[in-house]
């Protein structure tokens, strides 16, 4: 597939996989693309569902100029549906997957309604849910009947960063594609098209990203987002220097009052905490030529200072649990406070 999105770096073999079902029109049923957060999932998606109804010839497509992929850019593409979590329910619901009596979803763009549809402008419909494991047990199960009975002309598309939360039987019925982080020497070769951001720029904005080439790329495109994400790192080193001394620091340092918002916080949170422990670690096994936070070394120094290297392992470990945790419903302040503690419990500060 071309590079006609800027996320779309990396995850080669995955991408070259998908290139070959297109160029061999053998694409059939349901796909399920597994991977972290903010690798490029998406972006493929999207790419893959156009190139499944593009006009051009295989080796071509999606070529990005005829008028279905036209149409997939401006998001009119009437065989395109794109089905996500609405930004006010915690899951996605049964009317976005079949109509239902109460239903404010309309009714053509429910999956079940869809996929009756015969197409009306490219050769196929094209589904794509979006976290779906987020789909909510009635969700769940009235989708897997359209996964047991697919139409053969017909795709779906499903993405998801917690595997293990789609339920078994959806996961059972779906071709599974794997996406992993991105090298960062290869998220900052793509940042090489971003001609206005200077060499030690592109450098921060790779390293920054940790692997997430959406990252990256909202990075490189506002000023103020990397101004924040800098601030966000500078407090979460502050706040981990003082964490002995206030248990709750973290938690009331970053997580917003409105508990809803605090979910995306966590996250990003999570994320930013697993580069700040690798990178103490690197400093703590002699290595600190790895560190990836070069503009915070002092800070990082002055941290693993007080941090012996057997606990950091652990500590390591379990940072890389920390998404898991919300995705069984514990609260972010529960679990940046478990952190916290954690973290407090091995450090003797100075
Ligand atoms: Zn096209």
């Amino acid at each position: 597939m071309h590079l006609i999105a800027p996320t779309l770096v990396g995850n080669e073999h995955a991408r070259q996989y998908l290139r070959l079902l297109i160029e061999r029109e053998t694409a059939r049923g349901s796909f399920l693309f597994v991977g972290p957060e903010g690798v490029g999932k998406r972006a493929v998606a999207r790419a893959f569902g156009r190139a499944l109804q593009c006009a051009a010839t295989p080796d071509r497509r999606p070529c990005g100029t005829c008028g279905l992929c036209r149409a997939w850019n401006h998001g009119t593409n009437p065989d395109a549906l794109i089905v996500r979590r609405a930004a006010d329910h915690a899951a996605i619901r049964l009317e976005q997957i079949r109509p239902t009596a109460n239903g404010t979803t309309p009714a053509q763009d429910t999956v079940h309604r869809r996929l009756q549809l015969r197409s009306v402008v490219g050769p196929r419909q094209v589904v794509i849910i979006e976290d779906a494991d987020r789909l909510n047990d009635a969700a769940a199960s009235a989708l897997l009947k359209t996964l047991e009975e697919p139409r053969g002309d017909t795709i779906l598309i499903l993405t998801t960063s917690a595997l293990d939360a789609v339920p078994r039987t959806v996961r059972s019925r779906c071709t599974l594609v794997y996406f992993h982080r991105v090298p960062t020497a290869v998220i900052r070769d793509a940042l090489r098209l971003e001609r206005r951001l200077t060499t030690p720029e592109r450098e921060l904005i790779a390293s920054l990203a940790d692997g997430r080439p959406d990252i990256a790329h909202d990075l490189a495109h506002s000023p103020e987002r990397l101004a924040g994400e800098l601030d966000a790192f500078a407090t979460l080193l502050r706040t981990l220097q003082g964490s002995t001394q206030r248990p709750f620091g973290l938690s009331e340092a970053v997580l917003p009052t409105d508990r809803k918002a605090s979910g995306p916080v966590a996250t990003a949170t999570f994320r930013r905490l697993a580069l700040i422990v690798h990178d103490v670690l690197m400093v703590t096994t002699g290595a600190p030529s790895l560190i990836r936070l070069k503009r915070f070394r002092v800070a990082l120094e002055r941290l693993a200072a007080g941090l012996p290297e057997q606990p950091l392992h652990q500590l390591a470990d379990f940072v890389s649990t920390l998404p898991a945790l919300l995705d069984q419903n514990v609260s972010p302040k529960n679990i940046l406070d478990r952190f916290t503690n954690q973290f407090a419990a091995h450090a003797h500060p100075r």
